[in-house]
């Protein structure tokens, strides 16, 4: 996707603080971050949103997981705990249309739902 800000990232083509790189997904700083940790998790390859997601696709966002688990530990906010938000649609409040899992933590975080 040549316009996806995400893809420009994943493939170096716009400047990003990149904490982790695998074959499958890329894992950089929130430009606008909500708390003193704020990584996001993408996958390489151009899928929207959960919508979009097909059966072959369950080991990459089992992958995704496993390396917020990474970053977590890396970021030394394992053991005090986080948020993993994945956000989709409209009101979902998804507002890059490249799948991206929100790792948040490193202060108390408010509850909210809607
Ligand atoms: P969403 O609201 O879609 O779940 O989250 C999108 C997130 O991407 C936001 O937290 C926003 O700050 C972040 N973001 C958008 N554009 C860029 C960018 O170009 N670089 C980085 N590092 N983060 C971005
Ligand atoms: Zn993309």
């Amino acid at each position: 996707m040549q316009t996806c800000v995400f893809c420009k990232i994943a493939t170096g083509m716009l400047p990003a603080t990149i904490l982790y790189q695998d074959e499958l997904v890329t894992a950089f700083r929130d430009m606008h971050p909500v708390a003193p940790t704020h990584v996001l998790i993408i996958p390489n390859k151009h899928i929207q949103s959960v919508n979009e997601l097909e059966e072959l696709d369950g080991t990459l966002v089992g992958h995704m997981f496993l390396v917020a688990k990474k970053i977590a530990e890396q970021e030394n906010i394992a053991h005090s705990g986080y948020r993993s938000i994945i956000n989709t649609g409209e009101h979902g409040g998804q507002t890059v249309q490249h799948l991206h899992l929100h790792i948040i933590g490193g202060q108390r975080l408010r509850f909210s739902m809607g």
